[in-house]
């Protein structure tokens, strides 16, 4: 084989001239820390212009440019498109505000470069750390697992995945699930990602049974136990509920402790989606809703969403740690592993889930817990609280607007009232995230479309639910008078 020149060129990508790599990269910092402190002076959100669109397609560089261009060219096209969700008047979905000390512990993070799927290194114990304060956190045993992974989707998808192994034991892995006629259960307020992970598991969607709500958006628990009777006398084989701690519709919590009893009654595995709610746990005011979920066998949590860590840090904790490995190791592979040396290690998170390489989304976790302290991370999540009841009560109190659904943690649900709802406000939430002021959602509570305000960023203050109202006001009036004229 030709050298191909391969002996003159430089093969290190490390800066020659790390004096002014420095001063650059200590612009980009500053840059950043500007952008942040000035977050609430801009456009919630503006759409990407098209010439900016267009630039995205420059084919592959093939020769280089120096870091202050690209970085220039991140500022121009890049930085002002944002989502905005780091904005205090971000209300729409369900997203996290983003933290600085979260934002710095990332770039620790990725000057260390470490893979955590396994061998013995530091930021595995970091990550293990996590594991046991959020066993601790919800009154799991010392033999839980748990794993940091991409988000709650796939920490549910674990979760189902886990509580297959334990109706059809590991076999299945080899054999698959045709013919074993496995069913679960969730609420008509599930999100999506459940019945993607009944799908993705091999399940099929349609060993979801979907158990209507009750007035507060909560599943009925008598209408699953009659669900998991029909089920029994029919020949299926029941294995799962999955009870949802903060619904994104509008914040609901199932009855966890009715699930729990149910499913310990009937010997099902008790999964609970609690991607944003069940970190109602760091606040006092909100635990006593979560009763029940040291009950779970196993929980999906955001530390994206409420605990306001950077994307993306999902978490997924079992309570069987034994099974939960089992439902994903290479047959004894830990068995196998080194006593000493780097390969050594006693838990190697690989075998707990799908990934093998993985970053270190635990450091930005393990700042943010450690920087703020969990008091002032429950006080802040119970603030959201707070402001959105005060979204709520300046609803109930004006003629223009109805509330939909009761304001039960942190997502409000209203709407203008009006000739046509529906359109009309679609088109206030439009004319809204457009205007940059504010950014709700949209979501249907009993087939009307309404307005969803989802109160998660920590920046977020009474006087931007003030301006969010003023706005939509507006905007409803002047809608409203068009189609009149
Ligand atoms: C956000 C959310 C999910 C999905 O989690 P991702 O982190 O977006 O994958 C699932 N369930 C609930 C209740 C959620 O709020």
């Amino acid at each position: 084989m030709e050298d191909n020149g391969a002996e003159q060129c430089r093969g290190s990508l490390d800066p020659e001239d790390w004096r002014s790599i420095r001063a650059q990269g200590h612009r980009m910092l500053d840059d950043m820390f500007d952008h942040i402190e000035a977050v609430r002076d801009r456009p919630v959100w503006q759409p990407v212009p098209t010439e900016v669109r267009e630039r995205f397609h420059e084919t592959l560089p093939v020769a280089p440019t120096d870091l202050a261009s690209v970085h220039a060219a991140f500022k121009e096209r890049i930085l002002p498109y944002a989502t905005g969700n780091t904005h205090p008047r971000f209300m729409g979905w369900v997203h996290g505000g983003g933290n600085v000390a979260g934002m710095l512990a990332d770039m620790l993070a990725a000057g260390m470069n470490a893979n955590l799927g396994g061998r013995d290194h530091a930021p595995i114990e970091v990550e293990q750390q996590i594991v046991r304060w959020m066993r601790d956190l919800f009154g799991f045993p010392r033999s839980a697992s748990g794993l940091f992974v991409t988000g709650s989707s796939m920490a549910n998808f674990i979760g189902v995945l886990v509580a297959r192994t334990r109706a059809l034991n590991a076999d299945v892995r080899r054999k698959g699930v045709s013919g074993h006629r496995l069913v679960a259960y969730t609420s008509a307020a599930a999100h999506g990602c459940i019945a993607q992970a009944m799908d993705l598991a091999g399940l099929g969607t349609d060993a979801l049974r979907i158990i209507p709500v009750d007035d507060g958006h909560r599943i009925d628990a008598g209408l699953l136990q009659e669900a998991i009777s029909r089920d029994r006398s029919a020949g299926f084989k029941p294995f799962l509920i999955i009870g949802t701690a903060g619904s994104v519709d509008t914040g609901a919590i199932d009855d966890l402790a009715a699930l729990a009893r149910i499913a310990r009654r009937e010997a099902l595995w008790f999964h609970v989606d609690g991607a944003y709610g069940a970190l109602g746990m760091l606040a006092p005011d909100i635990v006593p809703r979560l009763a029940g979920i040291d009950c779970a066998d196993s929980i999906a949590v955001d530390f994206h969403k409420w605990l306001q860590v950077p994307y993306d840090a999902g978490f997924v904790l079992v309570r069987d740690g034994a099974l939960h490995r089992d439902t994903f190791a290479a047959p004894a592979a830990y068995l196998r592993r080194e006593t000493r040396g780097l390969a050594g290690g006693s838990i190697w998170p690989c075998d707990f889930g799908p990934d093998l390489s993985r970053g270190f989304r635990a450091l930005k976790t393990w700042f943010t817990l450690k920087v703020y302290g969990s008091e002032a991370l429950g006080a802040m999540i119970s603030r959201t609280c707070w402001i959105a009841r005060h979204l709520g009560r300046r609803i109930q109190a004006s003629s223009e607007f109805e509330l939909l659904a009761p304001v039960s943690l942190n997502i409000v649900c209203f709407r203008f009232r009006g000739a046509n709802a529906d359109q009309l406000n679609a088109q206030i939430v439009v004319d809204l995230q457009e205007s940059g002021i504010a950014v709700p959602s949209t979501t249907r509570i009993d087939g009307k479309l309404a307005i969803r305000a989802a109160i998660f960023n920590h920046r977020t203050e009474p006087e931007d639910i003030d301006a969010l109202l003023a706005a939509a006001a507006k905007f409803g009036a002047a809608r409203a008078a068009s189609r009149a004229a």
